[in-house]
């Protein structure tokens, strides 16, 4: 059945307008018409398009804020990745789904309404298989269920603990499969996904450290056969060491590695690729990858700053991730995407260019759009034909900032101190109405008690 839903302000593909009734059928939007049209909802307030949160591990959302305390200064992504492996050795596929449910409506009340969940937590504690591959895939999916989010479902093939290749760690017994073993899970989530509304599946083959040449090219060869269109994304140059370890193992850059031995495309992400040089860049670029960042975590984990600035100079596609959760929230995203830039270069209002002088909209509308992208899903803007992802901004706290049309994202990203979300719809249906979700005590409950547990 069409529903109708007016707005006195939106924000479609070719920019504001005034006044708009949208059909939505089936999660779509069918039409789009001036003025009110009789029978449909009015819209609280403000309506924009979604976020798509590119890059996130849910199990990471239960141990935010645990690795926090220095160390005289030895802290680094290496010894917060000793604690994160510690923690997960006691997570169930329960205990999973419960982390993800509550991140995933946590999400939703910050407006991203969907999410690319890099999943590499696959077998049980002890490291064996459970008794369907696709297991801890299930519970990922039951939470995105259950929370309404969209899903792009992105399973994790990890191989190695490092260059050489090194045989895995204890540490990471959870997250190894053959490939053989990993292109079956790939098909079991393809099942998966064909019941569940609002989804699709990719692949993530985790970093160069982890896979070698011949397994990352027989994963792509076997999710491309089943859709043409998977996302693939990759770790791929995060961490200064990262690079070094490459060019020891390669006499080649991370980036620079995979420009020239994988056929990228506009279906690629490249998650944290931090430390590139000018020609990686361009490579980038020519090739039409996406760069995934993940500004908060980025920034928490001490990475270093992607090169932003230049990159949407020369018209890259960017996309933004919560990735580690310790920030779960678009607009702080894109906030320290152009302070990190700021502070760098010592200039401000570097993410605008000449057509688009507004910082804000013209980060909301690219990284939505590259978010869509990166998911191959059709998302990321408000016009005919494209899902009815969108946030409904409170008018109420709107009032308080200038109101015309060039300054409201500005204003929304950089000033306000308060989550201006109202209202979410995925994918036609409200999944968070007046800043709450149906399911929010429960799951902040399960979730706080599963906390206690694991703390214990
Ligand atoms: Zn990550």
């Amino acid at each position: 059945m069409a529903m109708k839903l007016f707005a006195n302000k939106i924000l479609l593909a070719d920019g504001w307008a005034a006044e708009q009734t949208l059909t939505i059928e089936q999660g779509v939007i069918t039409d789009i018409t001036q003025g009110y049209v009789a029978g449909a909802e009015r819209a609280k307030g403000v309506v924009i398009p979604g976020m798509v949160n590119c890059h996130s591990h849910a199990f990471q959302r239960a141990f935010a804020g645990f690795s926090e305390q220095g160390s005289e200064g030895k802290d680094s992504f290496w010894t917060w990745r000793s604690i994160m492996y510690k923690f997960i050795e006691q997570l169930s596929a329960k205990d999973a789904q419960v982390i993800a449910t509550q991140l995933y409506i946590e999400m939703l009340k910050m407006g991203y309404t969907r999410v690319a969940e890099f999943h590499y937590l696959h077998h049980d504690i002890d490291g064996g298989n459970y008794p369907h591959l696709s297991a801890m895939a299930q519970a990922i999916f039951s939470a995105a269920k259950q929370s309404g989010i969209g899903l792009t479902l992105l399973p994790v093939l990890y191989r190695f603990s490092g260059f050489g290749p090194k045989a895995p760690n204890d540490g990471q017994k959870r997250f190894i499969n053959s490939v053989e073993q990993f292109n079956h899970l790939i098909t079991e989530c393809f099942e998966i996904a064909s019941t569940h509304d609002n989804s699709n599946v990719g692949i993530a083959p985790h970093s160069l450290r982890a896979v070698d040449k011949d397994s990352l090219s027989a994963a792509v060869t076997h999710v491309r056969a089943l859709d043409a269109n998977a996302p693939i994304h990759i770790h791929i140059a995060e961490q200064q060491k990262e690079v070094d370890d490459c060019i020891e193992h390669y006499g080649q850059r991370p980036v620079q590695w995979l420009l020239n031995n994988a056929d990228l495309d506009k279906h690629w992400c490249l998650i944290h690729a931090t430390h590139i040089n000018e020609e990686e860049r361009q490579g980038i670029i020519s090739s039409q990858a996406i760069a995934g960042i993940c500004p908060t975590t980025e920034a928490n984990l001490g990475d270093g700053i992607f090169p932003t600035d230049e990159f949407l100079l020369e018209n890259g596609t960017f996309a933004i991730g919560s990735d580690s959760h310790i920030s779960v929230n678009p607009i702080e995203e894109l906030r320290w995407l152009e302070y990190a830039q700021r502070l760098s270069k010592q200039q401000r209002a570097l993410l605008a260019n000449s057509e688009q002088k507004s910082v804000g909209l013209n980060l909301w509308q690219r990284a939505a759009l590259g978010g869509a992208q990166s998911t191959n899903s059709n998302t990321g803007e408000l016009a005919v034909g494209k899902q009815a992802d969108l946030l409904v901004l409170d008018d109420k706290q709107l009032r308080l900032f200038a109101h015309d049309d060039d300054h409201l994202l500005d204003s929304v990203i950089f000033a306000s101190q308060q989550n201006l979300i109202q209202d979410v719809m995925v994918f036609g249906r409200w999944a968070i109405q007046d800043g709450k979700h149906a399911l929010e005590q429960v799951s902040a409950d399960d979730f706080a008690e599963l906390l206690a547990k694991l703390s214990a």
